[in-house]
């Protein structure tokens, strides 16, 4: 099975924050989890590079456009690397090969009669780099950059967005997770009992001459949303390429506040093509910071980087996935991050390992022990793996990750007080329970090859340093995940390795 995952394209005209650091971490965590499904999987980011914004942000570091839009983009490439993002292609709208296909569409689209030349007056915001109908201002103001819009009256290309009106609504409906979770569908079939306008899909180079030219008129450049939703296509070398044959359509992330350009312009734009629509559109909600929604305007931008430098990679990663429930708004705080790696990854997980382990190295010098029959406690532990294994694989492409992972932190709980409940430094003390004491470690141990399998997408370096201190051959990792959970593959007699403490507990300064 092949899946195609991306997340939107990167507007350059800002440094990466974790609003984009988590869009990014969810779609390299399904990315991993799909692969280790065994399909084949493409994961697709970049950078979006054209429109006023640029321009702006450009001449406000005095950069000539195109270097700036270098900086910015390596930037991002260098924030995903860092955040171990496992992305296959990262597209930029700069890229000549981007420029040649959206122009390709235009023409198609102009000539079977979907575009337009037509006069237009309206309320222009420019930081939107749209137009805006008197209802969706807010008191006269941009719902957005709360300033007044300005009236403009040009003569632009339209894109006949409207004709597609009752295809989508009927779409929608016929589709009830097409757009989720089911809140943003909602959002759009509220919107869509309006009429539906057209699309202005050009600016005249009068104004602003920062993208793609239009095939069929030199006078204007491309609106920035049609040139940059493109790119989900243009990354699989649309229309001819072997990719594009087999990873379309598309799972796409997004952030809900470019929610109506993916779920209005974009498939009608594909309608308008001849294109398939996407798989699924999966918007989710916006981290909040003490001082409302982050913002660089508000001064309280946090610069993923630095996190993960701090913290680490792996605990930011998981503080995303169980903090935040997808689709809804969550705080984010330091003291919050701080809290999830103290409390769930140092104390529950972090000791839970260091335990079982220095166990087996203490009575069983570090030797996987063979089982003996088991006792209903340990078939606890079995059946409790199974039924937490199961909803995790059901949950998880659910997107309900924080309730996955909250499950597999009550199976991590289960193995705690299976130690405390066995008390195995009491068995070591009677040679007659000699037998006993190698059951409970071995179910120790191989509950903690199933954790490890299940964290690997989400935490990759720290699933592979579990791996390896348990000691796991090629046959018990990389494969798929069906034939790796399995009770029981982890072989007696086989050798566990030393190592470090997977999550050193975060000190906190003393008052
Ligand atoms: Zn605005």
């Amino acid at each position: 099975m092949a899946y195609y995952i991306t997340t939107p394209i990167y507007y350059v005209n800002a440094e990466p924050h974790i609003g984009h650091a988590y869009t990014t971490v969810v779609a390299d965590v399904l990315a991993r989890f799909h692969r280790l499904q065994g399909e084949e999987v493409r994961f697709q980011t970049g950078t979006d590079e054209h429109g006023d914004k640029v321009l702006d942000a450009a001449a406000a570091a005095g950069l000539p456009v195109k270097e700036f839009v270098d900086r910015i983009s390596a930037r991002f490439r260098q924030s995903w690397d860092n955040l171990d993002i496992s992305y296959d292609n990262y597209v930029r709208t700069t890229d000549p090969a981007h420029v040649e296909v959206v122009q390709n569409i235009l023409t198609q689209v102009h000539d079977s009669g979907n575009i337009y030349f037509g006069e237009y007056g309206g309320l222009y915001c420019y930081g939107c780099e749209c137009f805006y109908l008197e209802r969706d201002l807010v008191d006269g103001l941009c719902p957005d950059h709360k300033v007044a819009p300005t009236f403009l009256k040009e003569e632009n290309y339209f894109f006949r967005m409207s004709k597609y009106q009752d295809w989508l609504i009927d779409q929608i409906k016929r589709h009830p997770d097409w757009i989720r979770p089911e809140r943003y569908r909602n959002e759009m079939l509220a919107f869509l009992k309006e009429p539906l306008e057209d699309l202005c899909i050009s600016r005249p180079k009068s104004r602003m001459d920062w993208g793609i030219t239009l095939p069929f008129d030199e006078r204007y450049v491309t609106y920035v949303w049609f040139d940059a939703l493109i790119n989900y296509l243009t990354g699989l070398d649309y229309p001819d390429g072997a990719a594009y044959r087999k990873f379309w359509p598309a799972q796409h992330f997004i952030a809900k506040d470019i929610l109506k350009p993916h779920a209005i312009y974009w498939p009608t734009m594909l309608k308008a093509m001849g294109v398939e629509p996407f798989q699924n559109l999966n918007v989710h909600g916006y981290w909040q910071m003490a001082a409302g929604k982050m913002s660089k305007s508000l001064g309280n931008v946090v610069d993923p980087e630095t996190l993960a430098g701090r913290f680490g990679i792996d605990q930011v990663r998981y503080f995303f996935l169980r903090e935040m429930v997808f689709g809804l708004d969550a705080h984010f705080s330091e003291a919050a991050l701080i809290t999830r790696i103290n409390a769930d990854l140092a104390n529950d997980l972090g000791n839970l390992f260091a335990r079982s382990l220095g166990m087996a190295f203490k009575y069983r010098q570090g030797v996987v022990p063979a089982p003996g029959v088991p006792e209903p406690l340990d078939q606890e532990v079995v059946t409790a793996a199974q039924t937490m294994t199961a909803d995790f694989l059901r949950l998880f492409p659910a997107l309900e990750f924080s309730k996955a992972l909250a499950g597999l932190w009550e199976f991590i709980g289960l193995l705690n007080r299976y130690i405390v409940t066995t008390a195995p430094w009491q068995l070591a003390k009677e040679p007659e329970a000699a037998a006993r004491l190698d059951t409970v470690l071995y179910h120790l141990v191989e509950g903690l090859r199933w954790i490890a399998a299940l964290l690997r997408p989400v935490m990759p370096a720290s699933a592979l340093q579990m791996s390896k201190q348990l000691g796991l051959g090629l046959a018990l990792w990389d494969q798929p995940l069906a034939q790796v959970l399995k009770w029981g593959r982890l072989t007696p007699g086989s050798l566990l390795a030393k190592g470090p403490p997977l999550f050193p507990r975060i000190e906190t300064e003393a008052k």
